[in-house]
């Protein structure tokens, strides 16, 4: 076929796509007509779960500021937390599984679709850089368990022990009251509540425009031995497409990864909902295979799309997300359905 008749039918094809694309928000009844918020001019840009996601942020923000890459920026940013021994839910110092093991899930994307994720990695303390190993060294996108650790180990990560003292008194309690159940279910995960888990996710734009995300967590409290939440699943805890936005969730894993959350969220902004609108449908998709009102589960979900704008939503009141641009560093309190 000649270029122009290739040229023509090239153009006649991307037409018809964009017209039953325009055919399809137009017909759905779904149309995304909410009001934009959070808009941050110019980038680059960052937001993260929980308000200890400021401190992340800021570390995240020396990359920006250098016209480094988002994925560099969201790896180094997530490793505050995890270095953090008072944060209970995030690496080191994180709370143990049932058995008294501290499992880490972690996972990144970049700007390209590359993805890499760690599950139920033990003793090594940045599990988001395995992750990222992962995903720059090897074919493959996820390690488990001893393959993930004898895979950090063989890249020069060094062994440690991740529990620390106040993680293994809670553990032991948790054992004399919970008669070995592991705990289900999150209640309101307010300061102060009952704290049982909360991942750090984080979304970066950098000053290219491209996007990256990164999330890592110790997951559920007290979980079964082996158990995988969201968080290192591509689509459930995370998900970017540089095209159109990002997407990562905090919350009972179960539930994000009976949705692919992250990825729901993505698709959503992809129809023209806005980060905030995209979260909240993605909420209500989770409140659809649980009805009524579940006050015994949590889940937040954050966006960030390629105009800059961010939003988050959860299912309880008590989900917070930490946001750094040019003009703008503060925690938001998130909107949510009860
Ligand atoms: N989503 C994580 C998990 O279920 C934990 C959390 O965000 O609190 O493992």
């Amino acid at each position: 076929m000649s270029d122009r008749r290739n040229f023509v039918k090239r153009s006649f094809l991307s037409s018809a796509a964009m017209l039953a694309g325009s055919r399809l928000l137009a017909g759905s009844g779904n149309e995304p007509q909410e009001k934009k918020y959070n808009t941050v001019k110019g980038k680059p840009i960052v937001i993260s779960t929980w308000d200890f996601g400021k401190e992340a942020n800021a570390v995240a923000w020396e990359v920006l500021e250098k016209y480094g890459r988002a994925v560099d920026a969201v790896e180094a940013g997530v490793k505050v937390p995890e270095a953090d021994p008072f944060n209970q839910s995030v690496g080191y110092g994180g709370r143990p599984d049932r058995d008294g093991r501290v499992t880490l899930d972690a996972c990144i994307m970049d700007e390209h679709g590359g993805c890499g994720s760690v599950m139920a990695l033990e003793h090594i303390v940045h599990a988001i850089s395995v992750a990222r190993m992962v995903m720059d060294k090897t074919p493959h996108v996820a390690l488990v368990g001893d393959g993930a650790l004898q895979f950090a180990l063989e890249n020069g990560f060094h062994k440690q022990n991740l529990l620390t003292k106040k993680s293994e008194e809670e553990w032991k309690d948790w054992l004399k009251t919970h008669e070995y159940n592991p705990v289900k279910n999150i209640e309101n995960i307010k300061p102060g509540g009952k704290h049982n888990h909360d991942t750090i996710g984080m979304l970066a734009m950098d000053a290219h425009g491209n996007l990256g995300g990164a999330c890592t967590t110790s997951g559920m409290a007290f979980k079964m031995h082996g158990r995988v939440g969201d968080s290192p699943i591509i689509g459930a805890g995370l998900y970017v497409d540089n095209e159109v936005g990002a997407a990562t969730s905090s919350g009972l894993g179960e539930e994000v990864i009976r949705t692919v959350g992250s990825h729901l969220v993505v698709e959503l902004m992809r129809m023209g909902y806005s980060p905030e609108g995209a979260c909240k449908k993605a909420v209500e998709r989770v409140l659809r295979y649980n009805p009524g009102n579940p006050r015994d589960i949590q889940v937040g979900f954050l966006a960030l799309n390629k105009h800059g704008e961010y939003g988050g939503y959860a299912l309880q009141k008590g989900f917070s997300f930490a946001v750094r641009g040019l003009s703008r560093e503060e925690v938001i309190e998130a909107k949510s359905l009860t």
